[in-house]
């Protein structure tokens, strides 16, 4: 996810250029969008298309008129649950008007469909103590997919999802204050189109390398059918391993971190290895050249894999902590650095006016690794003024990572915490967690956005909302915060306005038009599995989203279009917190 004004300015060349309209404009004629916001609501009947744990509250929404609803068994039709639609209530954001059809007695594993007398059926849905896995492994996977500098396959299971090796070359671009060649091969395309940058990785990592260190035991037998699966460390481990090298490589000699790896500008829509663009470091353009925000994310990530990857690689482990120290070193002498695309230069800027976060995150997490008495202090000194971040995590969570810090330092259970800094961490993370409870709770699509999330990434920001909730379960246990994390679950899986389940392959009606580059340029029916959509965005910063009614209520503000890079892009950094919250919602 990146700003709108360099997004737009990419996207206009490829629809202007014939090669790019060719193969845009079939894809479309081929395959017509399930859900287009203004025409159709898709069926009346929303639930989570993928399922419900047996032992959780189960509730599908209705949203015509009705009195009772049963659910059938899939295979033969037989009755299982039969039930009263509660009173209708109307959603400000959709302006739906929703009834409830409360299923949560019915607990036998299988697959099953609900049907409402007068509305029709739903989808099929399973209920199941691993009904998560599968969408789990799908969305793992799909960072693998992402993978750059190397040939990617994710057959014989996607026996046509594959791509040959990609931007094998690279160089200094005259911004980064260095010159000549460097290939720096690696790491994940961050979204839609085939850049790296530092920022959106330090907080996709971040949040994976979290999911393991939280709910690695529920993750251990999931293999990705990744290249090292099998190497005895476990998989998601081993598909962060692939970023985090990059990573490492974009750290200069004296500790600091290049702000992005990308083309001068994005390339059409083609195949990853058809995009011949130079890759290259791009830098501030003046004297330190890298930038703080990159750096103290780097910091924050390699102190993270210093403890995770300790049983697995020592040496690796031992390698990520000396470039954490480095980076914290760097960080320290130029704490404002800040980088804004230099001149040429258009692809995302990832531009934050704001570094003390970064560096609040990077000092928690030193802090937690080794237990150094200047990073505690570092985070005791400045973390006050953050605790408001915790009430509004902000859609762009890669610029505001300062909850990452105040999570960590409340997560690491560490002796030598600061006792007054650690009682209000606590306290403004718990105080923030109950306030989201309460907002599901109350909205009828039973989702944390509050009035004004329907922007750019919504559906990271509901993911987002789950992370919280499911942290302040590992703070402090409640059973509500866990259901709070899953009715989230249920929105992007299909309990929507639209009945649509936004990661693709995933649920009988998921969306098909990514705003992603191999999904549009390749050969094959279906986008490439397991990608989450950004979601309803009310600010219409594409010309799609320009084109759809004026008026229409923001949750509705959406087309599964491939056009609409500001409503349906693929996204690193949220397809992590949906990593993350299936992770911590499975058993
Ligand atoms: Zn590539």
């Amino acid at each position: 996810m990146r700003d709108s004004s360099a997004e737009s300015s990419s996207y206009a060349p490829c629809r202007r250029r014939a090669t790019g309209m060719a193969r845009f404009v079939p894809l479309l004629i081929l395959l017509p969008a399930l859900a287009c916001g203004q025409k159709s609501d898709g069926p009346s009947i929303k639930l989570d298309q993928v399922g419900y744990p047996a032992d959780a509250p189960k509730v599908a929404l209705v949203s015509v008129p009705a009195r009772t609803f049963q659910v059938k068994r899939s295979g033969d039709s037989v009755v299982v649950f039969k039930g009263t639609l509660s009173a209708g209530a109307t959603d400000l954001n959709s302006r739906d008007v929703v009834q409830a059809a409360d299923f949560s007695g019915l607990r036998t594993v299988g697959t099953y469909y609900l049907e409402v007398p007068g509305v029709g059926r739903s989808s099929n849905f399973s209920i199941g103590p691993d009904v998560f896995s599968r969408t789990y492994y799908l969305a793992m996977r799909a960072f693998y997919g992402q993978r750059c500098g190397t040939s990617v396959d994710l057959g014989p299971e996607f026996p046509e999802y594959k791509h040959a090796a990609c931007h094998l070359e690279g160089s200094f671009h005259a911004s980064s204050g260095k010159q000549g060649r460097l290939d720096n091969v690696g790491g994940w395309h961050d979204a839609g189109d085939y850049g790296r940058y530092m920022v959106n990785s330090g907080i996709a990592t971040g949040t994976l390398l979290w999911a393991f260190e939280m709910f690695g035991s529920n993750l251990k037998g999931i293999k990705l059918n990744i290249p090292e699966t099998g190497n005895g460390t476990p998989d998601i481990l081993n598909e962060v391993r692939w970023n985090l090298e990059w990573m490492l490589k974009m750290q200069d000699d004296d500790g600091g971190a290049w702000h992005k790896q990308t083309s001068e500008h994005f390339c059409d829509f083609i195949m990853p290895e058809e995009d011949h663009l130079p890759s290259e470091l791009i830098g501030t353009g003046k004297p330190p050249y890298k930038s703080t925000c990159a750096t103290a994310d780097l910091a924050a990530d390699a102190a993270i894999a210093a403890r995770v990857y300790q049983p697995f690689d020592k040496d690796f482990a031992a390698r990520n902590l000396r470039a954490a120290r480095a980076a914290w070193v760097w960080a320290e002498r130029y704490p404002d650095v800040t980088f804004k695309n230099p001149p040429g230069i258009s692809t995302g800027e990832y531009g934050d006016s704001d570094c003390g976060d970064e560096r609040l995150w990077a000092a928690a997490e030193l802090w937690r690794t080794t237990g150094e008495a200047q990073y505690n202090r570092f985070f005791v000194d400045h973390y006050a003024s953050y605790l408001a971040s915790l009430r509004a995590l902000d859609a762009e969570t890669w610029r505001v990572v300062a909850p990452m810090g105040l999570w960590a330092y409340a997560m690491a259970a560490r002796p030598d915490a600061d006792p007054s800094a650690l009682a209000a961490v606590r306290k403004a993370a718990l105080e923030a967690a109950r306030k989201t409870v309460e907002r599901t709770r109350r909205n009828p699509y039973h989702i944390s956005l509050g009035e004004g999330d329907f922007r750019w990434g919504s559906n990271g920001l509901v993911a987002n909302y789950g992370m919280e909730l499911l942290i302040a379960n590992a703070l402090s246990p409640d059973r509500s915060s866990v259901e709070a994390a899953l009715d989230n679950l249920h929105y992007l899986l299909g309990r929507n306005t639209f009945s649509i389940s936004w990661v693709t392959q995933v649920g009988q009606h998921p969306f098909r038009h990514p705003h992603h580059r191999p999904s549009g340029a390749g050969h094959n029916p279906a986008p490439w599995p397991g990608l989450l959509s950004g979601g309803p965005n009310a600010d219409r910063q594409d010309p799609v989203l320009g084109a759809l009614p004026a008026g229409l209520p923001p949750a509705k503000v959406y087309s599964d279009d491939q056009g609409s890079y500001a409503s349906n892009e693929i996204c690193i950094n949220w397809q992590a917190m949906l990593v993350f919250l299936l992770a911590g919602v499975m058993q």
